[in-house]
């Protein structure tokens, strides 16, 4: 048997429709550099999505390779519970030198999911141990996404990966979330003082005395569809938290380590959360591992005798793996050894021209925004009314398909196709990628 057939023999694909795999095979990747995959038959992809948004660096990045060989000489994985280990010490002080202000505290997991469910079991233990047992809930912002683990399916408002789960799933208080593209109070992105605000004012109102977190994402919910909102409302969420007493937790999974053109979304806004939480970039793509970043506030209401019983019983079996340590300490030199952040920004005013020259006159595309290298195209029926495709079209996916066939891998998010591209593109290869791309959707809406 060849290797497709007996992938669909066993194998059961993420987030997939396994259905579709009938007309639409597994790709099989031979091999990978840089922003290129190479298929059995050696044809190049441009992997402009960073697979799944966390290849930082490109694949078999040099520094980050040498990093994880060097670690593999010494030790591969240890208990990380009364142990410990130089690479993560290593990692906690690099980590607490670029984070916003006062996140100095760092409990290790092994993928975003686990580190969301650590950061709400945390924030709920916090208010518990601080004589605020009355604050149990959790608020979350509508169309925000944060996992596929129960906890974070439970503040992920997205129908897509939640509805069929919603009767075992926690409750939750949900706040309209800003929506800039059809932005309720006609005011568009330069004139906005985030009026949508109102949602989350109302909401704390009626329900703060009783929360003990909110979870977001700061400045881009990604699944979404790329929505990009301004740090003006983080800003506004920062002085709600204070007031009310309700932790602030900034999922910064997506976001964080330069993709937003700051090293994390929360320095835009001029903002420290009380717990962030990262993954995907953290290691450069390369080791499924993750991080909750806390305040010495926080640590402490944890910090007592053993018979107080007030430690964080949470645990993970590879926490703090030395591999994914390592994987990060590679990305940590990248940063700041080769000037990684100014050269990321600088491709992305290139990148972002290109996108709007290409796209922002096309009949179809409502819009074109951009925050960082991330640049999302969103396509519509009706530019005037703003109005979608029918989703039964699946639009998105029938250009996902061509473009794989002309050598770029998008990943639509319904009709939104985006770019994500790792930090040390080209602007050459960025060029060919918006290329192919607005190829591909002549070639599917002709
Ligand atoms: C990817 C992602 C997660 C989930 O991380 P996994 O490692 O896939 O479990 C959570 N939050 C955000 C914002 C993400 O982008």
């Amino acid at each position: 048997m060849d290797l497709v057939e007996l992938d669909l023999k066993h194998i059961w694909h993420p987030c997939s429709q396994m259905h579709d795999y009938e007309s639409f095979k597994p790709i099989v990747i031979k091999r990978a550099k840089g922003v290129y995959l190479y298929d059995k038959n050696d044809k190049a992809y441009i992997d402009i999505i960073s697979s799944w948004w966390c290849n930082l660096f490109g694949h078999l990045n040099e520094t980050i390779n040498e990093s994880i060989k060097e670690q593999l000489t010494k030790i591969e994985h240890v208990i990380f519970a009364n142990f410990t280990h130089e690479g993560a010490i290593n990692l906690a002080q690099n980590l607490a030198s670029i984070l916003p202000n006062g996140l100095t505290k760092f409990n290790f997991s092994d993928n975003g999911s686990s580190a969301v469910e650590s950061a709400l079991k945390m924030a709920f233990q916090y208010q518990a141990q601080t004589d605020n047992s009355q604050k149990t809930k959790f608020m979350c912002l509508e169309e925000g996404y944060h996992g596929e683990t129960l906890g974070a399916l439970s503040v992920g408002a997205m129908d897509l990966y939640a509805k069929i789960y919603k009767p075992i799933l926690i409750k939750t208080i949900r706040i309209k979330a800003p929506n800039c593209y059809r932005c309720e109070f006609g005011k568009n992105r330069d004139n906005c003082a985030c009026e949508c605000f109102i949602y989350a004012e109302s909401e704390f109102e009626k329900h703060a005395k009783h929360t003990a977190a909110i979870i977001i994402e700061p400045l881009l919910q990604g699944a979404a569809g790329m929505r990009i909102y301004p740090p003006l409302y983080l800003k506004k969420l920062r002085e709600i938290c204070d007031f009310y007493g309700v932790i602030l937790i900034a999922d910064e999974i997506a976001t964080g380590f330069g993709r937003t053109g700051a090293m994390f979304a929360c320095e835009k806004a001029g903002i420290s959360p009380d717990i962030m939480v990262l993954s995907k970039g953290l290691t450069g793509g390369y080791m499924p591992m993750s991080v909750v970043a806390t305040t010495q506030k926080i640590y402490d209401a944890f910090y007592a005798p053993y018979n107080e019983h007030k430690a964080f019983m949470h645990s993970h079996t590879y926490a703090g793996n030395p591999l994914g340590c390592a994987a990060a300490l590679g990305v940590m030199k990248i940063f700041k050894e080769q000037n990684a952040l100014k050269i990321a920004n600088d491709t992305a005013k290139v990148l972002n021209e290109l996108t709007l020259r290409a796209f922002s006159n096309h009949k179809f595309v409502g819009e074109v925004r951009s925050i960082g290298l991330i640049n999302a195209i969103e396509l519509v029926k009706d530019k005037d009314k703003k109005q979608s495709f029918d989703a039964k079209l699946r639009l998105g996916y029938e250009i996902y398909k061509v473009a794989l066939k002309n050598g770029l891998l998008l990943r639509p998010l319904g009709d939104v196709l985006y770019f994500n591209p790792p930090l040390n593109i080209t602007t050459d290869e960025c060029e060919k990628a918006v290329e192919i791309c607005k190829k591909s959707i002549e070639e599917v809406l002709k």
